[in-house]
C-alpha cells in the first residue's frame, strides 16, 4: 500500500526554529511505515527554515521566495541527519502544480518517485516556492500533497497537523467542538468556511485540508487526519489498525 504523509509547517517550526525532536519523532515513524508501506512525505516549512538562517521580512513575496530558497536545502538536509541514523536517506523533488497540469511531467515525476521507493529511499515533496508565486500566497501543500497522492497512485493521504483532527467547529474557539471520527462527504458550505491558520507561517487553515479531502474523496481515495504533535493516533491506526483518534475521510462505508 502506497501513502503520502504530508506534515504542517507549525509541526516542524517552535518559535523561529526547526524542531528537531518532532521531526525526528516523524522520522522515527516513517520509518517504520517504510516495512511494510510505500511511503512519500510532503513537507513544508522551507520559509519557516529559512527563516532561522536569515532574519527579512517574510510579508515581502520575493522576500518568503529567498527564504524558501535558503530554507528548502536546509530542511532536506535536517532530514537526512535524522534518516542515517536508520541507515536511509532522503531524495527531493520540488514540484508546481503546473507539473500536474502536464501528462508527461507527471509521468516523469512519478518515475522518479517511484525509483526512489524502489531504491528504498524516501522521496519529499516540497512546492517549488521559487516559481510558484501564486501558492505562496494563496497556497500550501494540503492541495499539492492531494495531487501527489492521487497522480502518484497512493491509496491514502495522512495530513499531519498542529490539530488532532476536523471538528465540528473550531477546537480552538470553542470549548465543546466534537471531532468527527469517520467522514464520508464534505459539503458546499464546509468548503466555503473561513480561512483560520493555526501559526504565523501556516498558510492551510482547516479549508485547504477539507478541500484535499475533497478531492480525493471524489476520486475514490481516502485521507487521515491526525495530530503531528503526537504520533500516537496516527501510529495506532497505520501501524496497529486500530482507529482510536484521528479523523478518517473515506467514501468506503465502514
Ligand atoms: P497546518 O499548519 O498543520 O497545515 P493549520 O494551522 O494551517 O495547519 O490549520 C489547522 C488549524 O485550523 C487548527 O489548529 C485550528 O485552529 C483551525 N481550525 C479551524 N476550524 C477547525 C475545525 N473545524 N476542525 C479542526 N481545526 C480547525
Amino acid at each position: 500500500m502506497r501513502v503520502v504523509v504530508k506534515v504542517g509547517t507549525h509541526m516542524l517550526s517552535e518559535q523561529n526554529r526547526l524542531c528537531k525532536e518532532r521531526m525526528l519523532a516523524l522520522i522515527e515513524f516513517l520509518v517504520s511505515l517504510m516495512s511494510s508501506h510505500e511511503v512519500i512525505l510532503v513537507s513544508s516549512a522551507a520559509i519557516a527554515a529559512g527563516y532561522t538562517r536569515l532574519k527579512i521580512d517574510k510579508k515581502v513575496l520575493s522576500n518568503r521566495q529567498a527564504l524558501a530558497a535558503i530554507g528548502q536545502p536546509y530542511l532536506i538536509e535536517t532530514y537526512n541527519k535524522k534518516l542515517e541514523k536508520f541507515g536511509k536517506m532522503a531524495g527531493q523533488i520540488l514540484l508546481t502544480a503546473d507539473d500536474f497540469d502536464s501528462r508527461k511531467r507527471t509521468f516523469y515525476a512519478k518515475s522518479a518517485v517511484q525509483t526512489l521507493i524502489n531504491n528504498g529511499i524516501l522521496p519529499i515533496i516540497n512546492e517549488n516556492d521559487a516559481t510558484a508565486t501564486e501558492e505562496i500566497i494563496f497556497g500550501d501543500n494540503d492541495q499539492l500533497s492531494a495531487h501527489c497522492a492521487y497522480y502518484f497512485d497512493a491509496d491514502l493521504l495522512i495530513i499531519l497537523s498542529d490539530i488532532d483532527g476536523y471538528y465540528d467547529k473550531d477546537p480552538r474557539a470553542f470549548a465543546d467542538a466534537k471531532m468527527y471520527k469517520i467522514v464520508q462527504n464534505i459539503n458546499e458550505e464546509e468548503l466555503l468556511m473561513p480561512q483560520v491558520g493555526g501559526s504565523e507561517f501556516a498558510t492551510g487553515g482547516i479549508v485547504t485540508k477539507l478541500k484535499a479531502a475533497d478531492f480525493l474523496l471524489k476520486r475514490g481515495k481516502s485521507l487521515f487526519m491526525a495530530s503531528g504533535f503526537d504520533l500516537e493516533d496516527v501510529k495506532s491506526f497505520m501501524i496497529h489498525g486500530v482507529h482510536k483518534g484521528g479523523t478518517l475521510f473515506t467514501c468506503k462505508g465502514d
